[in-house]
């Protein structure tokens, strides 16, 4: 089994980290070197990897030196959370969000163009309300 170069993946996993790969993305690229991992990596950075990509592909670009902006992801899925914010959030991107999502209750918000205000997963439909002052 040929050595995996980390560095060879780094962009992948710069773009994975600051959430413009989807998780379902993150577990293709797993499978298809899984085997490669396995036989060459630590079997509890393995693990990390396996089951939680972010963290440790976090711990992978820093020792790398490269800097990256996190994003952030839910804490069910590890998807990447949409952020309602009065005022600042159009109801376009409300609507493109909903279209997009796999989560039940979707076609709601796709119907009323308004969602509450927070950080929404696309994936499972984890929610963290937020209430924003207005002034
Ligand atoms: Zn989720």
């Amino acid at each position: 089994m040929s050595e995996i170069n980390f560095f060879e993946h780094i962009n992948y996993f710069k773009s994975f980290v600051e959430g413009n790969i989807p998780i379902y993305d993150w577990q293709t690229w797993f499978d298809k070197y899984a085997p490669q991992l396995f036989s060459n990596i630590k079997r509890l950075d393995y693990l990390r990897l396996k089951f939680y990509p972010l963290e440790h592909l976090c711990k992978i670009l820093d020792k790398y030196g490269i800097s990256y902006k996190k994003r952030e992801r839910c804490y069910k899925c590890s998807d990447v959370l949409f952020q309602a914010i009065p005022g600042i959030t159009i109801k376009e991107e409300i609507i493109t969000f909903a279209q997009n999502a796999k989560f039940k209750g979707a076609k709601k918000i796709v119907q009323e163009a308004w969602m509450h205000p927070g950080m929404h997963c696309p994936n499972c439909g984890f929610t963290i309300f937020h209430s924003y002052k207005v002034d």
